[in-house]
């Protein structure tokens, strides 16, 4: 069916090929029982790429993403390719994809479903009902900015280091993007630095503070530490609404916030960019936070779920299907509700099921709700 919904697919490696194959079915869902259709281009990106072109993402790849509406992402990697050049690993392809796009903003929300607050490694009563978005800045910081590189040192020796630099421009935007987030959530931001000892936090704290002033009046802006923050985590997560911080400590508090939820097959993202000035829509990416998990690729092992509910973000943030999303979602609570559970994610009493079980049992949550 024809559709003016442009979405560039790029499953990449390992799983990310599984679990978009599985996705690809919710959208074959969508398009027959919601007339929700989206007009899809495919490609290879990461180690597939390097395969079939030589380079982890050709520069056509780049263009067709840029020019869709939305790129759906799976996952990149492998072990044959870790003796390749640096500039030819997997990961090049979606660093590439990020930093072309222009996609600073990378939202990674930290749910747990009631009916796996007992997966977490930490007590039921810390983690149940918990809802948090970590906001991470990625364009910027220690992964990007200059100088940065190996030196050799007159005594023989030699020199590694990165530059964790930050502008008021970089910081503003990532600010604006958290309060956006914090007025359609409970209206609480928390910015995150080391402000004790790193120059750029203190520029950090001083423009947020600076933007809540002129901008931000209707959202509660707090600041933290980052050593403080991974603490708080772990103590207790439910007091955060909004998580804003740069792109090294997202990294690590992302992952953190990660097992919060007992798996990393149950988390999703997404990638913005700007908003486009004719159409106010973001450029702006969608992907699992997993990799490619080569333990367990193609073995329908893997949990198709944070793919899912990373689709469910494509379809609210760049194309304003909201019902359709909370549909996708709740498809994944009830199938949870279910007791169907992926290996990563079982639990005594549950049903183990494979990727293709869990798909399975998705579409039959949204036929059951569709009725
Ligand atoms: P990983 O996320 O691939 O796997 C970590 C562990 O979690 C593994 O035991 C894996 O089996 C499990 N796991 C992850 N996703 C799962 C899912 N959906 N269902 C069930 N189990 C799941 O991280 P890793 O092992 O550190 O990295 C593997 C490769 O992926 C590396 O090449 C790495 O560079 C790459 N990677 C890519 C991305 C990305 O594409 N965004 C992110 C992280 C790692």
């Amino acid at each position: 069916m024809a559709s003016n919904r442009k979405v560039m697919v790029l499953p990449g490696d390992g799983i990310g090929v599984e679990v978009m194959a599985a996705n690809m079915t919710v959208m074959e869902w969508l398009a027959k029982h919601k007339s929700l259709s989206f007009d899809v281009a495919q490609d290879q990106v990461g180690g597939a790429a390097y395969d079939a072109y030589g380079v982890p993402l050709r520069d056509e790849t780049l263009a067709d993403a840029i020019a869709a509406d939305a790129v759906l992402f799976g996952a990149v990697g492998g072990p044959q390719y870790d003796d390749l050049d640096f500039s030819l690993k997997p990961e090049r392809g979606l660093l590439a994809l990020r930093k072309e796009m222009d996609l600073f903003a990378n939202l990674r929300p930290a749910i747990v479903f009631d009916a796996l607050a007992e997966a977490s490694t930490l007590k039921p009563e810390i983690v149940s009902g918990l809802n948090i978005m970590i906001l991470r800045e990625l364009c910027g910081g220690s992964y990007f900015a200059e100088p940065r590189g190996i030196d050799e040192l007159p005594d023989g020796q030699k020199k590694g280091y990165d530059t964790n630099a930050y502008s008021t421009s970089e910081i503003e935007r990532i600010g604006r993007v958290a309060f956006e987030l914090a007025r359609k959530r409970d209206g609480r931001v928390t910015s995150v630095e080391k402000s004790n000892v790193m120059m750029s936090g203190v520029l950090w704290r001083d423009v947020m503070n600076a933007l809540h002033k002129a901008e931000g009046g209707d959202v509660a802006l707090s600041h933290m530490y980052a050593d403080n923050c991974a603490m708080q985590l772990v103590r207790n997560p439910r007091q955060f609404d909004v998580i804003v911080t740069d792109n090294l400590f997202g990294d690590l508090l992302s992952d953190c916030a990660a097992m919060l939820t007992g798996s990393l097959g149950m988390l999703p993202s997404a990638s913005l960019g700007a908003p486009d000035p004719d159409t106010g829509l973001p450029k702006a990416m969608y992907e699992p936070v997993h990799g490619s998990a080569p333990d367990i690729a193609g073995q329908n092992l893997a949990n198709p779920l944070a793919q899912f509910l990373s689709f469910a973000m494509m379809l609210r943030y760049s194309f304003g299907q909201g019902e359709e999303a909370d549909l996708v979602e709740a498809a994944v609570a009830d199938t949870l509700a279910s007791g169907k559970r992926t290996g990563d994610i079982m639990a005594p009493g549950c049903e183990q099921v494979g990727t293709d079980g869990m798909t399975e049992a998705v579409i039959d949550a949204m036929n059951r709700r569709a009725r």
